[in-house]
């Protein structure tokens, strides 16, 4: 079967998919076939196989011949028994190598796609954050499941398909030719007679199908909606059930007139392809009679019972074989777009000689840095700070003006454009990745804590964390109090990613679980979302002490995490307008008196 289903996985192509076939190069295949190479001792044994089911399964036609020749006109019961009987052996041998060849071609497409899927899984890990952002999330999952899919049926299928019809199709015709030159070639001529038809009828039912499809997509959107809580709201207050029922009953009409098109285009295409598959037939009687009767020659009823058996075995091969160029195509394009994943250049990677210091302090500098997601909009403009080790650098500034993206280039999930960001002194561009990554901990404002236990989630950090470590970074975290209150402990079930958590309880399990990481430098980025009082109390008393003994960069919205930090950079479109303390700050009458009226004090207030 070719890949994808539906009226892509017909033998037709769609307009889109004409327009997109992609250019079968060379490199293209060797590629593709650089994934088949492991296994060409496999792949040599299935083709033996197909070799010798697609022979066996001819040969019981042939045999025919001699059941009717030898046993039957010839009256010999032992011959008729042993043909008989040989011709029960060979279809089943030719059955059991089948089943053998299925095994081995499945085997061989699952460990092609176990490949495949590593080294996509392998690249996608390596990808940057920037691929993450602009990639669909929906896009990526596909490529990695249905696509991949796609290369088994590709190997267990069209691969596979276009070996044994081709066999099949050479063997029955030997031994047509075998038998009689000038019948085999009036079969082969007519052959074309029942193939044409055949895909004529298939055309027009691929696009009735296809009709029906938009159709019924159309169905399911009216459905979703007008019977939606909000659908029929809307439609209820603007009275607008009856032109909804139209609606709903016009293309209700057209389904019905569709699906009736469809069922019996599927009658006629019966009706033409009994009456051109028995043309061929009919014509190698007549032929046959003719010679044998007219002219005498040597011709047997078996062997004219034997070339109509064949030619019965030609309309399958051929017609698959039309379709070779389709399901080719298909399978081109199904490769180039896995493969153009597997290209994607990886933007953030190990410098060829990345530096692993011993041990790390923390210190970090911000040099003139200048930075854009699109290359064309500049977030940040020349950036310039330095936090020193022990201290703690408070970042506030409206919403958009770029505190994120500041503390995105620390650990590298962007680079600079310009300037740069040093970690103790070294460009994170030149330090080794795994060691960048691990000195740097960030508690993110959107959590993120993977379906399992709140244990399972701790020890992500640090995967041999004992028990006294993680209640004491839960002690810390200001979250333990909870966690000692559930029936289960640590080992309370978080749900799907922490749903079963409230969001100040998955921020103080995040904090926690970046405790247990232990990095030199600190990030947190507060919560702009309103948590209740009682919540921001116990993050706020989780994080104050924090702050105030490690290395940190703090995101702040409260004035309180703003007081425990030693320098306040306030930001403004992506520069840093004013910095210094609070209450110099504050009397400065610029952009933070104006946050600190309008934000922080109204929510301490509050
Ligand atoms: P907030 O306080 O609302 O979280 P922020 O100060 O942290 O805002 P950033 O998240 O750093 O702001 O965003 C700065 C600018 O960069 C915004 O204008 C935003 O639209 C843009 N931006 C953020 N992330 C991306 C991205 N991945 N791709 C393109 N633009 C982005």
């Amino acid at each position: 079967m070719p890949p994808g289903g539906g009226p892509r996985g017909s033998q037709f192509m769609t307009d889109e998919e004409k327009q997109q076939a992609p250019r079968v190069t060379k490199a293209l295949l060797m590629r593709v076939f650089s994934y088949l190479k492991p296994y060409w001792k496999q792949l040599l044994l299935v083709l033996v196989c197909l070799v010798a089911s697609s022979a066996f399964s001819i040969l019981p036609s042939v045999l025919t011949g001699k059941i009717i020749d030898e046993g039957l006109i010839g009256r010999d019961l032992k011959k008729l028994v042993y043909f008989i009987v040989l011709s029960l052996g060979v279809t089943l041998a030719s059955n059991l190598i089948g089943v053998g060849q299925s095994y081995i071609n499945t085997w061989i497409a699952q460990h092609i796609t176990f490949d495949m899927r590593n080294n996509m899984f392998r690249h996608l890990q390596k990808m940057s954050q920037h691929f993450f952002t602009s990639n669909n999330q929906g896009d990526i999952i596909t490529r990695m499941t249905s696509d991949i899919d796609g290369v088994e049926r590709v190997v267990t299928g069209t691969f596979a398909s276009i070996l044994s019809n081709s066999i099949t199709l050479v063997i029955a015709i030997i031994a047509m030719f075998q038998k009689n030159w000038l019948l085999a070639l009036i079969g082969i001529a007519v052959t074309p007679l029942f193939v044409i038809p055949t895909r004529r009828a298939g055309k027009t039912r691929w696009m009735l199908t296809r009709e029906a499809q938009e159709c019924n997509d159309e169905i399911n959107g009216i459905l979703n909606e007008t019977l939606s809580v909000s659908g029929q709201l809307l439609v209820k207050l603007f009275g607008k059930e009856q032109e909804e029922q139209e609606r709903y009953e016009a293309v209700n009409r057209r389904m019905i007139r569709l699906h009736i098109r469809e069922s019996m285009a599927g009658r006629w295409f019966f009706v033409v392809l009994h009456t051109f598959t028995s043309i061929g037939p009919m014509l190698l009687y007549f032929v046959g009679g003719l010679l044998i009767m007219k002219y005498n020659s040597s011709l047997t009823v078996g062997d004219i019972t034997v070339l109509v058996a064949l030619l019965g075995r030609l309309y399958g091969p051929v017609n698959s074989l039309l379709n070779v160029q389709v399901d080719w195509i298909r399978s081109m394009a199904l490769f180039t777009r896995i493969f153009e994943y597997m290209d994607l250049p990886v933007e953030i990677q190990n410098a060829p000689d990345a530096i692993t210091p011993k041990s790390a302090s923390g210190n970090v500098t911000f040099s003139h840095v200048g930075f854009s997601y699109d290359k064309e909009r500049q977030i940040l403009k020349d950036i310039d700070f330095d936090l020193k080790s022990g201290q703690s650098i408070a970042i506030v500034g409206p919403s958009g003006s770029g505190k994120s993206t500041i503390i995105n280039l620390i650990p590298r999930l962007y680079d600079v454009d310009s300037g740069a960001v040093l970690f103790d002194g070294i460009d994170v561009r030149k330090l080794d990745l795994g060691f960048l990554r691990k000195q740097v901990g960030v508690v993110s404002q959107e959590t993120y804590l993977f379906n399992g236990s709140i244990r399972d989630n701790l020890r992500y950090a640090r995967a041999n964390a004992t028990e006294a470590e993680m209640i004491e970074a839960c002690k810390k975290a200001n979250i333990y109090d909870f966690i000692a209150a559930q029936e289960l402990g640590l080992d309370t079930l978080v749900g799907n990613r922490g749903l079963k958590l409230s969001g100040g309880e998955k921020q103080r399990i995040s904090i926690a679980r970046v405790l247990l990481k232990d990095p030199a430098l600190l990030i947190f980025d507060e919560a702009t979302s309103a948590l209740d009082s009682i919540s921001e109390s116990k993050i706020q008393d989780a994080i104050d002490p924090i702050v105030k003994s490690r290395t940190s960069i703090l995101i702040a919205h409260r004035l309180s995490t703003i007081l425990a930090a030693d320098e306040i950079l306030v930001l403004k479109d992506g520069a840093i307008v004013e910095r210094g303390r609070h209450q110099d700050l504050v009397e400065l009458g610029g952009v933070y008196t104006e946050l600190y009226n309008t934000q922080f004090k109204r929510i301490e207030e509050g």
